[in-house]
């Protein structure tokens, strides 16, 4: 960690017990983990990753429940990658991790034709080969670092461009049912996580080694969301809690609500009114 000056340093306690409680407070509302869990937590490298581990590892001391952590990093075989500085940083703070290889740079590079976007092949690659793994080492929950403006994000991805009404849940069981994701950062800001990996001196690999540009649309939404936050300060937030407050009566999906029948149950509670007014008229 850098050196700080006293007033630096209060700032970096202030956000650092502001990031664990609200990892804590996710992990609690969704629970999250549980006694006896074995938690892969996945390090890309990047500052959401280590922000991640580094909260885990404290949480892991003050917790009410005992669990296992076990960091796994995968080795995509992007040219350059420097392939001991997450071994050194993972050796240095004590925890227990696996680097996984996989040469998944050259399927991306063979099957996507040159000047086309990677990251969504090369993410879809990396997904299986550490959801493989998890089943291998026996980990009970596969933890991830998405943090709230990833949610966001996708959110409008799937709004604008997907014709969904879906973001990136907190917790999710994989399609194959094997294994129980979660996103203990689902209630931490982006900004708030880039200024403590900065502070912590993290030593982060940046995500493209491979030369591929980040997803472009994501791009615009991240530059949309943030404009507005500049405009409406809060209006990230009121987003993030229209995701916890859905009510499927006021949408239109016919999977979710039952708008077929619903002259049945007007039927059926006008029926119930009847014979409430009739109980209550005639006691026995
Ligand atoms: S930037 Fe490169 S390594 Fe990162 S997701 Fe995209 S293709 Fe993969």
């Amino acid at each position: 960690m850098q050196e700080l000056l006293p007033k630096a340093k209060k700032e970096f306690n202030k956000l650092q017990k502001r990031l664990r409680r609200q990892a804590g407070q996710a992990i609690a509302d969704f629970n999250m983990i549980q006694e006896g869990d074995k938690v892969m937590v996945c390090l890309s490298g990047g500052k959401d990753s280590f922000t991640l581990l580094h909260l885990l590892m404290g949480l892991q001391k003050s917790a009410p429940v005992r669990f296992e952590l076990v960091a796994v990093n995968l080795d995509q075989k992007q040219p350059g990658f420097p392939e001991h500085i997450l071994p050194a940083y993972l050796t240095e703070i004590g925890v227990p991790f696996h680097i996984l290889e996989k040469d998944t740079y050259s399927i991306v590079k063979e099957i996507i034709p040159e000047g086309k976007t990677t990251c969504g092949l090369c993410s879809r690659l990396r997904r299986g080969s550490l959801y493989g793994f998890a089943e291998e080492i026996g980990a009970t929950k596969i933890a991830l670092g998405h943090h709230r403006d990833d949610l966001l994000e996708t959110l409008f991805l799937n709004l604008f461009f997907g014709g969904s009404l879906k973001a990136m849940p907190p917790k999710l069981l994989s399609d194959d049912g094997k294994n129980v994701v979660i996103r203990p950062l689902a209630y931490c800001k982006e900004k708030d996580i880039a200024t403590f990996a900065q502070m912590m001196a993290f030593p982060i690999i940046p995500c493209n080694l491979c030369g591929s540009q980040e997803n472009l649309q994501r791009q615009v939404i991240k530059e949309m969301l943030q404009d507005w936050d500049k405009q409406f300060p809060g209006r990230s937030e009121t987003i993030f809690n229209a995701l916890q407050n859905v009510a499927p009566s006021q949408l239109a999906d016919r999977q979710l609500f039952d708008f077929v029948g619903l002259e049945a149950k007007q039927k059926a509670q006008l029926a119930q009114r009847i014979q409430l007014v009739d109980t209550l008229s005639h006691p026995a």
